[in-house]
């Protein structure tokens, strides 16, 4: 694992494996959340993939009715919104996904501290690359 970059393409390719992976120095033992190739606290580039176990907390959300062109294919809209979230995981850092299984209709009801595990959702993505192909991505989402 040592000689694969800490890039968010990397970082995607674990997701497609069902791994959420971070970086971390080990100089001071940071850990990042999206991978950074050189920590920021002690601009170390010593750092290692280390993978997290996937619980965290909803520390702040939003309902979403028009969202980006993959979450509009993936039929979110105005009357089937989605909620987007930042999760501090277990292990310290904190990340933005998708949270699912919580009550959209009703974001009242969805409470900041909820015990979430990661999730990992595949959906088709549009790409710019020669012709319009269309091809399947896994995504981060955290689940209650
Ligand atoms: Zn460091």
């Amino acid at each position: 694992m040592k000689d694969i970059p800490f890039t968010i393409a990397s970082f995607e390719n674990f997701l497609k494996e069902k791994k959420l992976m971070a970086s971390k120095c080990n100089r001071c033992n940071a850990l990042w959340l999206p991978p950074r190739p050189i920590c920021i606290e002690c601009n170390s580039d010593e750092l290692e993939w280390v993978e997290l176990n996937g619980k965290g907390k909803l520390v702040a959300f939003t309902v979403i009715g028009v969202g980006p062109i993959p979450m509009i294919e993936a039929g979110y809209d105005r009357d089937n919104p989605y909620c987007a979230g930042i999760v501090e995981v277990e292990e310290g850092p904190r990340i933005s996904a998708q949270i699912m299984g919580v009550d959209v209709a009703h974001p009242e009801n969805i409470k900041i501290g909820t015990n979430l595990t990661a999730d990992f959702v595949e959906r088709g993505s549009w790409h710019f690359v020669e012709e319009l192909a269309k091809e399947r991505k896994t995504y981060l989402a955290f689940r209650v």
